[in-house]
């Protein structure tokens, strides 16, 4: 069975597993092989096998796992990076020129903030911040002519706040702006942002894509040839790639991730409700709390609502510190995404980048990367942490 007829119009379990590669031709291999090549034999001049020309431009690990990632965020093209900061680079290069605009959400992933405040603005391209749960805020910030992206993140990082894709589309396209839709903390299991109306999905796929916290990558998908060929272009005259055995990894980790993510949901919203009743908690964000206030456009746009939860730690910023440093199976460390707990102090740690910006968090912040571990364990481990409070 080829490629299309085995997977076309299939469910996503089956497109992650299935999608961008048949068995090999030659030896039937059921999984790419790392391709630990830099160049390809030409049959004459220009004779490329399958287009294969130079691993910078393409190799066939890492057009596997591109093709998969197209498939699963139901995108056109795919493209791989060795993080996801080189994809949002690379991103910025094929669309945007000196003199241009970008709204950012106003609490963006701290690196995001960093790339477009120390080096996009360098080179000349202008970003405003604006909460994406605020229409209204989003459509003030851009400046007509002048914005290109309009960027978001939903669930965002920490605070998760919830931006509605489609009426942020909207909003963009009459500025006749593309809508950038960083989809790391939903992952495509969740959220597909791109059959909402965004024009492309970034991930870091070192977060719930590749899923075992063993390597550190990033993607862009689109649907619009154009913007495509452009991106292709940029991937290459830029060089920021994924290697083969990145891709590699990365692609092991896709195909299961919706069953990772099914129980990266289930503890995340036990881990919610235990911390909802704890009277050391002072706030629970979890975009699957009735009181959320995104949770009505999250339950619209997401399949769950994720595995990702902060929380505000009576006491302040000690406390919370205090907090992070007593647990043991919640591993105190930056990323998110992997298979084991993960907790930290966004304020010291992920977002220290952002202080005394307006994107500054608070600081009795706790985030949680919620692991599919046993769940009584990670409740007990919190239960503990929090008890000195
Ligand atoms: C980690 C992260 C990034 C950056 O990706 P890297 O792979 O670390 O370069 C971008 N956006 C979000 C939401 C992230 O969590």
């Amino acid at each position: 069975m080829s490629e299309h007829t085995r997977v076309g119009k299939s469910g996503f379990e089956t497109r992650a597993i299935h999608a961008g590669y048949d068995p090999d031709p030659t030896t039937g291999a059921v999984i790419p092989p790392i391709f630990a090549t830099s160049t390809y034999k030409q049959d004459g001049v220009g004779g490329l096998r399958g287009g294969y020309e130079y691993s910078r431009s393409a190799n066939p690990t890492r057009t596997a796992l591109e093709g998969a990632l197209a498939a699963v965020e139901e995108g056109e093209r795919g493209f791989v990076f060795a993080s996801g900061l080189a994809a949002e680079d690379t991103l910025v290069r094929s669309t945007c020129a000196p003199g241009d605009h970008v709204v950012l959400p106003d609490d963006a992933y701290g690196g995001t903030f960093r790339l477009f405040d120390k080096v996009e603005r360098a080179w000349g391209v202008e970003h405003t911040s604006a909460a994406v749960s605020d229409v209204d805020a989003v459509r003030a910030a851009i400046r007509p002519g002048r914005t290109r992206l309009v960027w978001i993140e939903t669930p965002t990082n920490p605070l998760l706040n919830i931006g509605d894709i489609e009426a942020l589309a909207a909003v963009t396209h009459e500025a006749g702006a593309l809508l950038v839709v960083d989809n790391t903390f939903a992952s495509p299991y969740l959220q597909q942002p791109l059959t909402l109306g965004a024009d492309v999905v970034v991930h870091s796929t070192t977060k719930y894509v590749g899923g075992h916290s063993d390597v550190v990558g990033g993607a862009l998908v689109v649907r619009d040839l154009d913007l495509a060929d452009r991106i292709a272009f940029h991937q290459n005259a830029i060089g920021a790639v994924a290697g083969p055995f990145d891709c590699f990894l990365t692609h092991r980790g896709l195909k299961t991730l919706a069953v990772r993510m099914e129980r990266h949901c289930d503890n995340a919203e036990r881990v919610a409700a235990f911390l909802l009743d704890h009277p050391a908690v002072t706030q629970v964000i979890y975009p699957g709390l009735p009181d959320h206030p995104g949770h009505d456009v999250a339950a619209c746009q997401m399949r769950r609502f994720g595995g990702m939860v902060s929380f505000r730690v009576a006491g302040g910023e000690e406390q919370a510190l205090a907090v992070c440093e007593r647990a043991q199976v919640f591993t105190l460390g930056e990323s998110l995404g992997g298979v084991e707990s993960l907790i930290e102090h966004p304020g010291r740690m992920t977002h220290a980048s952002v202080a005394g910006t307006d994107l500054e968090v608070p600081a009795d912040l706790v985030r949680l990367s919620v692991g599919i571990e046993t769940a009584e364990d990670l409740i007990a481990d919190l239960d503990q942490a929090l008890r000195a409070v």
